[in-house]
């Protein structure tokens, strides 16, 4: 068989371009993604020969070996893991599956260093095999493949590569780069043994290098014997090489928590979750009795890319008993709490465990319950550190309250988690524990009240506010489209009821005193004509006009019939695209007889022009709280209208 020519797939080849010419500094990279690569074909045939341990034939042995030929200027690095077959390695090794490289390049800042970094999480680790090499070869085989079936892929990092069947007698794989000129450097035995150490120390598969022995230096009897001079000579001409392990290949999370640095744990979590950046934060812990495991969980310190895609893969890498089983376990962690990656280890599973097998497992119910409350010990940790919490509340704040609304066992602790912008010093951070909010409470003041809009800025100037505001009371400022979500599921906090800031009823209790009451009462009175004035101007364009409690400033608002509103605007244009029939909201136009433009509109004899008016302070309220009108071309006509006289 001839080899085949084959084109990469265009998004390989703009990534191979930009490792090739741009990507310098960190290049050692390479390596780690090689040996990672490498660890991860070992792990998956240790996982088949559980179930057959035949497959492994007399090569039982696992092991990653690097081998530095100078003359030649090739760097080999081989596994004896699972190998592939010709359409494998055409397709793995030629496309890329995920859409990741897309938003890889997105990601790319143009600082080499930095970009550099973000290779190994979007799953294309093997091309960096091209910031050093000009020529990489791959010579595999699978484990289900016939020494006939070999394979041979070649390629120099420009827009193709070939590939063919070949004979090859042994199984894995091997990847043989041919170094630039310049990156030869990654032929020196101190440098390969420093880079692997730093990348791939917690590698539990042995990593050895080909490494050249120094003979002790002969005696001196044997120097003073003339006639052996010259052999000796040549001797030491000739080194003498042996595979020689360089990595601990001891599973970090099996250790003592205590002898474990920290570097060796951001080390770990770089090779786990294909991360550049250090974590935040980790919990490692070994625990015994009914329910024995070994987890080691971690924050990162960004957000995923794909974080709020809901559908998208996540989970813990389970193990059983020290085996590698499977990546992305799901069963272990809530949704809310998708971006912790870590692993578990435990031997309350049987080693053929499956997906399925796992959904309905008591075994895994428990350690789900059990790791939930783990991971959610380590973010209240976390939270003492306020700069730390800072950034985690920034990337993760707004996931975490899909648990406030899900995760009813855990609810009051998640609250307690979360974080949220409020009145008291106006400002989109979040930073605002219901602990503090509550300990600021007003004397008097029994509930915690929110707003929620469609952004910061309309929440924080809404002039639903201007009451609660005369009155110091502090309200929470909302405007993610989880926030609705949230509050619709979530009721109270620490015996504290939350109570929106448009609700009918603000529901002050002591907080509305004697007096104010009776000046609103008297306002009802007072104002009977004007209310029953627009009432009658504005007909089934409200569902009821009524003196408002709650403005100082503003002419108007509006409040959804059903006290409060169903669904924020932002939420509703997302469900109607997404074809779905909204029920028409019908509001009650609370009026604030105290302000000129409302006083203007009602000394408006012609009946006529007081309807426009109406209709104005209408436009306005809806404007103001949804940012938009259903009919705005009626609406600025009537404005001009106004404004001609
Ligand atoms: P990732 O490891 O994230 O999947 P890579 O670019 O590092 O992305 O590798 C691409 C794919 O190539 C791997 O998923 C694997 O299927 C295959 N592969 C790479 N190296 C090896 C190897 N040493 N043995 C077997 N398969 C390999
Ligand atoms: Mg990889």
């Amino acid at each position: 068989m001839t080899a085949t020519v084959h084109g990469f797939q265009t998004q390989v080849t703009k990534l191979l371009d930009l490792l090739a010419n741009s990507l310098y500094s960190n290049k050692e990279v390479f390596l780690r993604e090689l040996i990672s690569n490498a660890s991860d074909a070992i792990d998956k045939l240790h996982f088949m020969s559980l179930t057959n341990s035949e497959i492994l034939g007399d090569d039982a042995t696992f092991k990653i070996r690097l081998k530095a030929d100078r003359e030649a200027g090739t760097l080999t690095i081989s596994d004896n893991g699972i190998g592939m077959t010709l359409e494998e390695a055409n397709q793995n090794l030629g496309t890329i599956a995920q859409s990741g490289t897309e938003e890889f390049m997105k990601q790319l800042t143009g600082d080499a260093a930095k970009d550099s970094q973000l290779i190994g999480q979007f799953g294309v680790g093997f091309y960096s095999s091209f910031i050093v090499a000009d020529h990489v070869t791959v010579l595999s085989r699978s484990v289900n493949a016939p020494a006939s079936e070999g394979v041979r892929w070649e390629s120099d990092g420009s827009g193709t590569f070939e590939s063919e069947n070949i004979e090859r007698a042994a199984r894995g794989t091997e990847i043989i780069l041919h170094l630039k000129e310049s990156e030869r450097e990654f032929l020196d035995d101190w440098t390969l043994r420093n880079t692997i150490t730093k990348y791939s120390d917690h590698i539990s598969t042995p990593v050895e290098l080909w490494t050249e022995r120094y003979e002790a230096p002969k005696s001196a009897d044997n120097e003073s014997e003339g006639e052996n001079k010259e052999q000796d000579k040549e001797e030491e001409k000739k080194p003498v090489f042996e595979w020689q392990q360089v990595n601990d290949a001891k599973a970090l999370w099996t250790r003592n928590p205590k002898d474990v640095t920290d570097e060796e744990y951001k080390e770990f979590f770089k090779h786990l979750a294909h991360e550049y950046r250090d974590p935040l934060t980790w919990a490692h812990n070994h625990i015994e009795g009914d329910l024995e495991y070994t987890s080691l969980l971690y924050i990162p310190s960004t957000a995923p890319w794909d974080l709020f895609n809901r559908l998208n893969e996540h989970g813990l890498k389970l193990y059983v008993q020290r085996v590698f089983i499977m990546d992305k376990a799901e069963a272990f962690l809530p949704n809310y709490l998708r971006f912790i990656s870590g692993l578990v280890d435990t031997d309350a599973l049987p080693l053929n465990v499956s997906r399925e097998l796992l959904q309905d497992s008591a075994v895994t119910r428990k350690l789900k319950k059990a790791l939930t409350k783990r991971a959610l010990g380590m973010i209240e940790k976390l939270s003492k550190d306020p700069e730390q919490y800072a950034t985690f509340v920034t990337q993760f704040g707004n996931v975490l309250k899909e648990g406030a609304s899900e995760d009813y066992e855990n609810r009051e602790t998640i609250l307690k988690l979360l974080r949220f912008a409020s009145t008291k010093d106006n400002t989109p951070t979040c930073n605002v524990s219901l602990e503090d909010y509550i300990g600021r409470m007003q004397s008097g003041q029994d509930k915690i009240y929110y707003i929620t809009a469609d952004s910061f800025e309309s929440a924080s100037k809404s002039p639903y506010l201007e009451r609660l505001r005369s009155k110091n009371i502090e309200v929470l400022l909302m405007w993610e489209r989880v926030d609705e979500w949230m509050m619709s599921s979530v009721s109270e906090f620490s015996g504290k009821e939350f109570v929106p800031v448009n609700a009918s009823d603000l529901k002050l209790g002591d907080l509305a005193d004697k007096d104010e009451k009776e000046k609103e009462e008297q306002a009802v009175k007072d104002n009977e004509d004007l209310i029953k004035r627009f009432k009658e101007a504005l007909g089934d364009k409200v569902s009821d006009v009524k003196v408002s409690s709650r403005l100082i400033d503003s002419p108007a608002c509006v409040i959804s019939e059903y006290g409060r509103q169903m669904y924020t605007q932002q939420m509703k244009r997302l469900l109607e695209a997404s074809g779905q029939k909204m029920p028409e909201d019908r509001y009650v136009l609370e009026l604030n007889p105290t302000n000129n433009l409302v006083q203007k509109a009602y000394g408006e004899a012609d009946e006529g022009r007081f309807k426009q008016w109406a209709e104005l302070i209408l436009g306005q309220a809806l404007l103001a709280d949804q940012g938009s009108l259903k009919d705005p071309g009626e609406f600025v006509k009537t404005l001009n209208a106004l404004l001609m006289g």
